[in-house]
């Protein structure tokens, strides 16, 4: 086959350079990393699940008109996407209390917030993405204030759809984590959703018993990984081997 150029290659992705201007192939690792990448490992078939389930909720989110890079899937762990300009943050949408908001509020894990919380961490490694407010973001031209405008109207509509979806397959969206980009035609831009959406960047616990279906099974080794993500998978009624077969979401009552 023939050698393409890479153009970025990050802990469990790698970009390469499209088929033509403007398009990047987006190639999913089995690689898994956590606490700043000190906790590593190789999961394999996790690339092919987030793959497969992140294609599934983009085409969802782009058929309700959210802006996506997403074009195609083009086999099992690649896709083609747009080149968007990223914007160097990770916008965390909350709706259920866990993780590093537990940790620095004091809030039990799992107790539903009053309200959906998004926050906002500046995307650098050295700095260990630090948590920051739209003061730091538009004072230091990361995004300006039409930018983070677009960006929480997006998340705020991807919250309540995805909220909605994986509910009606007996799953409780805790929080999850976007990123967008600027995507230029012509001389007008466009703030679209980009990266992925997957177990590796949402947490997912089953309505009934609260069982972890997300990366927290890595990162609190509690084993079952891989056979998480396909649960999500089969819920969602993206992978063939479907318990039920029916190739269309599972309702879960
Ligand atoms: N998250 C992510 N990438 C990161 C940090 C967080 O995808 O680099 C996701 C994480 O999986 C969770 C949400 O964002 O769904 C909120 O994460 P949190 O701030 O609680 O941090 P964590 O406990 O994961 O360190």
């Amino acid at each position: 086959m023939k050698r393409r150029r890479t153009i970025y290659e990050g802990k469990a992705k790698i970009l390469y350079e499209g088929p033509e201007p403007g398009t990047l192939v987006q190639y999913f690792k089995d690689d898994t990393t956590a606490f700043d990448a000190k906790k590593r490992a190789v999961l394999e078939g996790k690339g092919v699940l987030n793959n497969r389930i992140s294609e599934y909720l983009m085409m969802q989110l782009q058929a309700i008109g959210v802006p996506t890079h997403f074009v195609r899937r083009l086999n099992m762990r690649e896709q083609l996407i747009k080149e968007v300009e990223i914007i160097p943050l990770e916008v965390v949408a909350r709706n259920v209390a866990a993780g590093s908001l537990s940790a620095r509020l004091g809030i039990q894990e799992g107790q539903p917030l009053p309200r959906s919380i998004i926050e906002y961490y500046y995307k650098n490694d050295q700095l260990h993405d630090p948590w920051v407010s739209e003061e730091h973001i538009t004072a230091f031209g990361w995004a300006s204030p039409q930018d983070l405008d677009d960006i929480v109207n997006l998340t705020i509509r991807i919250n309540d759809f995805l909220s909605g979806l994986f509910l009606g397959v007996g799953i409780k969206l805790v929080d999850f984590k976007l990123e967008f980009g600027r995507l230029w035609e012509n001389e007008f831009m466009r703030i679209v959703l980009a990266d992925e959406i997957s177990p590796d960047s949402c947490r997912l616990w089953d309505i009934q018993t609260n069982e972890k279906l997300d990366k927290d099974r890595f990162r609190r080794d509690l084993g079952g990984v891989t056979e998480a993500y396909s649960e999500v998978a089969k819920r969602l009624g993206i992978l063939p081997e479907s318990a039920q077969g029916s190739g269309g979401p599972v309702l879960v009552r």
